[in-house]
């Protein structure tokens, strides 16, 4: 997988991106990425990217320009880069908070695709023109409002990338966590057995795994009714379709 990431901010995201897991995947070679400084495509002698809104109001916007040639450069790349001669037309994904609501099904979705565009806003956003024609995709990470695309890109890029081959180990495996089965994850512990006058479940020391399994299931079961009816009732709906 191949993220390229579009800002205004490269640092923010390689720097994050350099650490730990997503650092030592990067290093490995089982995932690749490039952070694009929107502002090198400016073309005026101040490489300033934003200007005032039409209409008035508070803030700046994104300029269409800068954002169309950083796009184009990055698209050049990636065919180029292609060992074969068709043409690539991977998703460009402009973060926004008025986008579709990322979870890990999408995540999913994604980490099935070969080169991923993250386009980052700032400022009041981007202007409109140039999302109509660039971006296929527009996702946000919630109802809240960030001061710039580089967070929200970079917790799309973190939960996508330990989807895909080679990046978690087995003692980081990505199959048993919350939402991959539609229910959250059961609670778990560590030595030592008793702490605080906290015994550890029984049934987890009694080495029987069909007997955990089944506790497991149990209490993510009960968790997510508690926690997260929504999802329970998803779940259980899904369950019943499924006839199982
Ligand atoms: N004026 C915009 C609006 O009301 O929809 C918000 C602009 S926000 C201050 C600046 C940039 O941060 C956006 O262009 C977007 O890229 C990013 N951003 C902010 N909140 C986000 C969210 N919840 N999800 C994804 N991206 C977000």
């Amino acid at each position: 997988m191949n993220f390229h990431v579009l800002t205004l901010f490269p640092e923010m995201i390689m720097d994050t991106l350099k650490t730990s897991i997503l650092g030592r995947a990067m290093e490995k070679g089982a995932i690749r990425a490039q952070a694009v400084n929107i502002r090198d495509y400016a073309n005026n002698k101040h490489h300033s990217v934003d200007d005032y809104t039409y209409g008035g109001g508070a803030g700046m916007l994104m300029q269409a320009q800068p954002v169309y040639d950083c796009v184009q450069a990055v698209l050049d790349k990636i065919n180029k880069e292609r060992p074969s001669n068709g043409m690539a037309s991977p998703r460009i994904i402009y973060v926004t908070p008025q986008g579709r609501i990322f979870d890990q099904k999408l995540a999913q979705e994604l980490a099935g695709e070969e080169d991923l565009i993250f386009l980052c806003g700032h400022y009041e956003g981007i202007d409109e023109r140039v999302l109509e024609e660039v971006a296929t995709d527009q996702v946000s990470i919630g109802d809240y409002v960030l001061t710039g695309g580089e967070l929200p890109a970079l917790v799309m890029i973190d939960t996508i990338a330990r989807l895909c081959p080679g990046v978690l180990g087995s003692e980081e495996s990505a199959q048993t966590d919350s939402f991959q089965n539609g229910l959250l994850e059961y609670p778990q512990y560590s030595r030592p057995a008793v702490w605080h006058d906290r015994a550890v479940p029984e049934i987890l020391l009694s080495g029987d795994h069909k007997k955990v399994d089944e506790w497991r299931l149990e209490q993510s079961i009960i968790r997510t009714r508690e926690r997260r009816p929504d999802l329970y009732e998803k779940w259980l709906k899904e369950r019943n379709e499924a006839g199982k």
